[in-house]
């Protein structure tokens, strides 16, 4: 009697209970290495595309010998079409023509290529006490103190006067010298400690060595600063007041890697949102490859997410909208009248996954999330209906309708996933930019991949997740 009591609650349980599945236990040996074969890939692209503007080159790269071709104003496009779209060498947009009218709406997915790092102030170079820096201010956020004692690499632009560009990368290569913050000894740090935490490093602190040697010629020394400009002004060609018309940035640079026994986990800088960058990049190639997609397909790699999408090549500028427009008369066959009525159809028939990541539960730190109600590590895609702050501040806030749209269509493709939010409630916060396309009339949701030490020079992300994310972004091109 008690055993079929028993079984009779087993049962109600499976039925009417939501457990959350682990996605290495659902996944089959076949499968597992699959993804870890796709995330060999992933690794590589992690590596070559540091800042903004490295992962734009290499997702252009990567589109170019797919067979995409740069999308021409005013030329017209019909389906099957592979366009990509360079917003300023930061943002790029990859889109695929479908067999269904443009005005029945686009599936887009939407990430960001910029990541936290320390950026060089307009007149960084200084000398002091014979040692040579570069003074930075920190973009994105981050915990200052986590930034000293590491390699450091260096890459961007310098524009010079003439409005000639000088490309710079320095410190990835095994043979390059690399640059660092330095930090106190712990022998005197007794003062340091007496800070409050987040002074700990400070901002003025977060200063870049970058040489020592004083200039020798002919028995007349120089500084070690000069020394510097000159090896710069040999290699590059560049002055100190180039420096006012440059963008560099330095982020750390080791290599992303395999962590723990099993390989099951990947260290890597700026995986967000990189990994969505990645692998919603891997689903619309991959859909181009395979067959015409009965949507239009639309992957937006923005910039300037990490300081709250300002600025022309992040999504709170006008540029996405305006290229929609501009693909919507590229492809229907409309006369000027019925244009901005195409236009306004078009944007509220497409739906839209805002791809990036989510804070995954820290068994370190478990006090910040309410376990019901995060992200987990192997535990799949997170869908967030909301992320923001204080009473859903600056949030998207998807509708229950629109979440029910793509529950069924990853459950459908067999996609495992989860609900996150962004911790505690009035525990901290952040945003994406779901909100900023949600602005064109287009049902968003935010969608991504459990990360931990987020924001940390080296973030952490499950293999099995992140392959779970394009799975999940290759089943939302091809729906309708
Ligand atoms: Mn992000
Ligand atoms: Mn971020």
């Amino acid at each position: 009697m008690a055993k079929k009591e028993n079984s009779v609650v087993k049962e109600l349980e499976k039925e009417l209970l939501y457990k959350r599945k682990n996605v290495c236990k659902t996944m089959s040996t076949k499968e597992i290495q699959k993804a870890d074969d796709f995330c060999e890939d992933y690794k590589t692209f992690l590596d070559e595309g540091k800042t903004e503007r490295k992962a734009c080159d290499k997702i252009v790269e990567m589109a170019k010998s797919a067979g995409f071709v740069q999308f021409e104003t005013g030329k017209k496009y019909s389906n099957g079409d592979k366009l990509y779209a360079i917003n300023r060498d930061k943002a790029v947009t990859l889109c695929v023509i479908g067999e269904k009218p443009i005005v029945d709406g686009l599936n887009l997915i939407a990430s960001h290529i910029d990541s936290p790092r320390l950026d060089l102030k307009q007149n960084p170079l200084y000398e002091d006490n014979g040692l040579v820096y570069f003074k930075t201010h920190y973009y994105g956020g981050i915990k200052k103190y986590q930034w000293p004692a590491i390699p450091l690499a260096l890459h961007g632009v310098v524009v010079k006067a003439d409005g000639s560009i000088v490309k710079v990368t320095i410190g990835e290569d095994d043979c390059d010298p690399v640059f660092t913050v330095t930090d106190l000894l712990p022998h005197l740090a007794d003062a340091q400690y007496k800070r409050p935490s987040k002074d700990l490093i400070k901002g003025e602190e977060l200063n870049i060595l970058i040489g020592s040697r004083p200039f020798k010629a002919d028995e007349e020394s120089g500084t070690a600063k000069l020394a510097i400009m000159k090896l710069l002004h040999d290699k590059y060609g560049i002055t100190e007041r180039d420096f006012t018309t440059a963008e560099l940035e330095a982020v750390p640079a080791f290599k992303s890697r395999d962590v723990g026994f099993d390989r099951s986990i990947i260290c890597g800088y700026g995986q967000d949102d990189r990994v969505c960058a990645y692998t919603s990049l891997m689903a619309i190639l991959g859909i181009a490859q395979e067959k015409t997609p009965a949507q239009t397909a639309l992957c937006v790699f923005a910039d300037k997410e990490e300081i709250g999408s300002y600025g022309n090549t992040g999504l709170g500028s006008n540029y996405l909208e305006y290229f929609i427009m501009d693909l919507v008369a590229a492809c229907s066959d409309c006369n000027n009248t019925d244009f901005s009525q195409n236009a306004r159809r078009c944007f509220e028939n497409s739906k839209c996954l805002s791809a990036d990541v989510c804070a995954a539960l820290d068994p370190t730190f478990p006090d910040v999330v309410e376990k019901n109600n995060c992200g987990f590590i192997n535990h799949g895609t997170v869908i967030g209906k909301y992320f923001g702050s204080r009473g859903k501040s600056g949030t998207n806030d998807a509708s229950a309708e629109y979440l029910a749209k793509i529950r069924k269509l990853y459950d459908d493709a067999g996609v495992v996933w989860q609900t996150g939010e962004l911790g505690k409630v009035d525990a901290g916060g952040g945003g994406t930019v779901a909100m900023y396309v949600a602005r064109m009339n287009i049902d968003t949701v935010d969608v991504g991949v459990p990360v931990l030490s987020m924001h940390s020079p080296m973030e952490l992300t499950s293999k099995a997740d992140v392959y779970m994310a394009y799975r999940g972004f290759k089943a939302f091109y091809v729906d309708e």
